[in-house]
């Protein structure tokens, strides 16, 4: 039941002194550590998003708790158990966002995206929250992409959306293999879950007690329950696939013949039902394809499948679509256990340290100087020591350093030192941003020069 309209009364807040704050259970940093692999994941959905033809889209982590609860249905694992679904202070019942699809497709019809030329192509990298029971490669803020194309049916869609999530994994180095089902349409739905119940009731005894419940509710959730006596029973229940009706069955043997000529490998897998109710026709999960010691539970790196009902359940004219979400925390999981490193982050080109509050002034501005010019410089103009501002320059890999110290400043000169070889040489002040300009050229190769300028590939 959705709670009541009362507002919150406002908590007191009493600083504590002495205590420090803590990570709240089920959530995670992503420190400067991780990002390099973070970035590796993100660049890649978002270069393979560009060259599917998918555009970006951010929604709201809050939305209406009801969005939620008629979208992935009030029965699913996720609504009953694991929503973060409170009341605002103005007494609306709102929830932390426990998948993308149900915002997106808000979001469509609440821009009238159905009114432009379908299809609608669109992408997200975004967190999401679910109550789980937390462990490894299971957090409660946990981020997800994930890719829709709304207004399209043609089973080769669910074929190019299926080949997306490959395309990402196999070009991170994860081999996956897809696994491929289909619940069919409203009308194999119903005969299907006769079919279930007949073959679940006299086998009531050996179920979980969830899914005892479930029997009663929807059946086909037994499918994906993960107790091992049930997944044993799950395994001789009859297929969904014997039960399509015709044209449910036509769509899924063109997808099947897609995903052939795309060159997806795939496994047909009558348990993958998926636990959200929306799905009709194509349910998908990516897995790995390997065993490389990581824990069974967490290869399974995303799924998805076709939706053509939610659309129309949100108030809009009936309109098939179809999308996935992949996990990232348990992507870089993979990555990691592979030993995939990320790139290392970019060094700066150039590092300046100076001694004194004059030097530092000077220095800002060569530093903005060289900025303008696209040359990336590192400095830490806090920082008195010389030594220690060097110090800072190999941490940061950077090649050479200017430095100007008191002297310097007298001179109008400034010294530039190699940093592997340790040789300083004097030029003059006004040469300095040539000499610059002439050493990054040569440490970056000649292509990153136009018309004698630095150009954009060198710039953050
Ligand atoms: P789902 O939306 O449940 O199909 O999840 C898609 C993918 O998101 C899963 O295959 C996981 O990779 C990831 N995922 C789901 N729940 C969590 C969680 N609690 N923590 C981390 N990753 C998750």
């Amino acid at each position: 039941m959705l709670p009541k309209k009362t507002p919150v009364p406002e908590a007191p807040f009493v600083p504590k002194k002495g205590k420090t704050p803590m990570l709240v259970r089920g959530m995670k940093d992503i420190l400067p550590v991780d990002w390099p692999w973070w970035n590796l994941v993100f660049d890649k959905v978002i270069s393979v998003a560009r060259e599917f033809g998918f555009e970006r889209i951010e929604t709201p982590v809050v939305e209406e708790n009801a969005m939620f609860v008629r979208s992935v249905g009030k029965d699913s694992d996720i609504v009953e158990k694991e929503m973060f679904a409170f009341t605002d202070r103005g007494g609306d019942a709102v929830a932390l966002r426990p998948e993308g699809t149900a915002g997106v497709v808000r979001a469509y019809l609440e821009h009238g995206m159905m009114a432009m030329p379908q299809p609608i192509k669109l992408f997200y990298i975004s967190p999401m929250f679910r109550y789980d029971r937390p462990q490894s490669g299971r957090y409660r803020q946990f981020w997800q992409f994930g890719f829709e194309i709304l207004g399209d049916g043609h089973p080769v869609v669910d074929a190019e959306v299926i080949a997306i999530g490959a395309t990402i994994y196999q070009e991170l180095g994860i081999p996956v293999r897809v696994q491929v089902n289909s619940v069919g349409d409203a009308a194999s739905r119903t005969a299907y879950l006769k079919v279930l119940l007949e073959y679940f009731k006299p086998r009531r005894t050996r179920l979980c007690e969830e899914c005892k419940k479930r029997l009663i509710k929807n059946p086909m959730r037994i499918l994906d329950c993960k107790e091992p006596d049930c997944q044993l029973l799950a395994q001789d229940a009859p297929p969904f696939l014997d039960h399509l009706s015709e044209p449910a069955k036509e769509h899924f043997v063109k997808v099947l013949e897609h995903l052939d000529d795309m060159d997806v490998p795939y496994d047909l897998n009558p348990r993958i039902v998926r636990g959200l109710d929306y799905y009709t026709h194509t349910a998908f999960e990516y897995t790995v394809a390997d065993d490389i010691g990581v824990e069974k539970q967490q290869s399974a790196l995303g799924g998805g499948g076709r939706y053509d009902g939610l659309v129309e359940l949100f108030g809009g004219r009936p309109t098939p679509a179809i999308g996935f979400a992949g996990g990232i925390e348990r992507t870089i999981m993979q990555l990691k256990a592979r030993g995939i490193q990320p790139p290392a982050p970019l060094r700066p080109d150039v590092f300046i340290a100076q001694l004194g509050d004059a030097a530092r002034k000077k220095s800002i501005k060569l530093f903005r100087e060289l900025r303008s010019l696209g040359i990336r410089a590192a400095a830490t103009f806090s920082k008195t020591s010389i030594k220690a501002q060097l110090e800072s320059a190999n941490r940061l890999r950077a090649p050479f350093t200017l430095i100007l110290g008191q002297k310097e400043l007298v001179d109008g000169t400034i010294l530039i030192r190699d940093m592997e070889s340790g040789i300083q040489e004097v030029v003059d002040f006004g040469k300095a941003v040539g000499e610059v300009k002439k050493r990054v050229q040569k440490t970056n190769g000649e292509k990153q020069l136009v018309n004698g300028d630095v150009v954009a590939d060198i710039q953050e």
